[in-house]
């Protein structure tokens, strides 16, 4: 759930930047000036979903994509908040795709206007509840088509990239229909809940492949190669280094509880974030989406129950508190401040057994 809002929170810091940088190749790069109408709105959203099917087809067979589509991936369950796992890195790779668009010779406009459309459909094709759909099934993606995509059966693997319109994947062969009842999630299970290891596990793998590929070629190859191509073994030595293991630990209930109204915390926060946003100034903006990225971190790591955890609790007091004094500076004391921060470092080793003692019952 943690990755759907993290994507939410930097949808909201990142739309309309896109917008201008497809404005500015418009203006400086476009080789025809297309008018709307309705042939063209058509042709738009035509190459719109041309350009997907190859942006995502890419997005699993070069590791460079796959590193940051994965996380699309992850999940074993189905259902619309899988559409929402998106990364920021993804939506950078994707406007390399979408970037041909003004080159052609479309708008900013007309560009923002298809992508928010092409957006909404994923919302309708991850879903368990709805069957095939008779003569639909011929031209749309539908739920069942997707489902298939996102399974890890043998004869499911590597299908149905298409987004909206089903025949790309007919045309390049990439078709599979939806016979037997599909598992989800990646064939490779990941060994942790973690916030960071769900978005890095695979740019790790491949840094690691790198260092011990011979030669430039070899190298090469774990970059710009096949996902399948890298040594399975290399997740399992980076797993042992990095995570500790799902069924390791029980969790107790008592930092259950603290993981649990955190993350409502964000939840209300994130709300509140995207209503008043726009009267919020850029420092306030950043601070308060740092802030709810570190409590996704946080909750992440209670749950693996992780030493370094009151580092992070520290730097979250510390940003809450850079707001409180940034938006408030008449209220604080400059003197009781600095005694309070000097109070901190100095027990700091103290104040971080205790913490851990508290709520993982560490002696
Ligand atoms: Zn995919
Ligand atoms: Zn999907």
């Amino acid at each position: 759930m943690s990755v759907g809002i993290a994507e939410r929170l930097l949808d909201g810091l990142t739309l309309g930047l896109f917008y201008f940088v497809y404005d500015y190749l418009y203006k400086h790069f476009a080789f025809f000036h297309i008018q709307p109408s309705v042939l063209s709105w058509i042709g738009l959203l035509l190459i719109t979903d041309f350009l997907w099917y190859w942006y995502h087809r890419f997005g699993h067979e070069v590791n460079l994509l796959w590193s940051v589509h994965v996380v699309h991936h992850q999940s074993e369950e189905f259902n619309f908040t899988v559409s929402a796992r998106i990364t920021l890195f993804q939506a950078v790779a994707r406007t390399f795709f979408w970037s041909l668009l003004p080159i052609v010779g479309f708008s900013a406009e007309m560009i923002t206007t298809i992508l928010l459309i092409h957006g909404l459909y994923p919302f309708f094709t991850h879903t368990r509840t709805v069957g095939k759909l008779g003569f639909l099934e011929y031209i749309f993606v539908t739920p069942s088509h997707h489902r298939v995509h996102h399974a890890s059966n043998e004869q499911y693997l590597d299908k149905n990239y298409s987004d909206v319109f089903i025949f790309w994947d007919k045309i390049f062969g990439t078709f599979a229909e939806e016979n037997e009842e599909p598992t989800y999630g990646l064939t490779k299970p990941l060994d942790s809940n973690s916030f960071l290891w769900q978005h890095f596990h695979f740019m790790l793998e491949m840094a690691y492949a790198f260092k011990y590929a011979e030669g430039w070629r070899k190298k090469l190859k774990t970059i710009f190669g096949r996902p399948d191509n890298i040594n399975p073994t290399y997740r399992r030595v980076l797993e042992q280094k990095f995570v500790i293991h799902k069924t390791n630990k029980v969790p107790s209930t008592r930092f259950r509880n603290y993981v649990v109204i955190q993350m409502v915390l964000v939840l209300v926060g994130l709300f509140g974030f995207l209503l008043i946003e726009e009267q919020m100034d850029l420092i306030s903006q950043i601070s308060i989406a740092l802030i709810i990225l570190v409590s996704l971190v946080n909750c992440g790591a209670i749950l693996e129950q992780r030493r370094w955890i009151f580092y992070l609790e520290y730097s979250r007091c510390f940003l809450t508190f850079f707001i409180a004094y940034y938006h408030f500076k008449e209220f604080f004391n400059p003197y009781i401040i600095s005694a309070l921060a000097v109070l901190i470092t100095v027990y700091f080793k103290t104040l971080n057994r205790q913490y851990l003692r508290l709520i993982y019952g560490f002696q």
